[in-house]
């Protein structure tokens, strides 16, 4: 894996997990570790779900 790419100042890489998003089932990836048993929702949809 090249960290280096895209590294910008202040940019800092965060550890991604592959999930499935629970609302459109789109593969996407999350910041934080997906749990077992718990919806993880792709970017979109969270935003989507936040903003309600
Ligand atoms: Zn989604």
């Amino acid at each position: 894996m090249d960290v280096s790419r895209g590294l910008r100042r202040g940019f800092r890489p965060r550890e991604m997990h592959k999930a499935i998003c629970s609302d459109c089932g789109k593969e996407c990836e999350v910041p934080f570790k997906p749990t077992e048993g718990r919806p993880v929702y792709c970017r979109d949809c969270w935003e989507k779900r936040r903003r309600r």
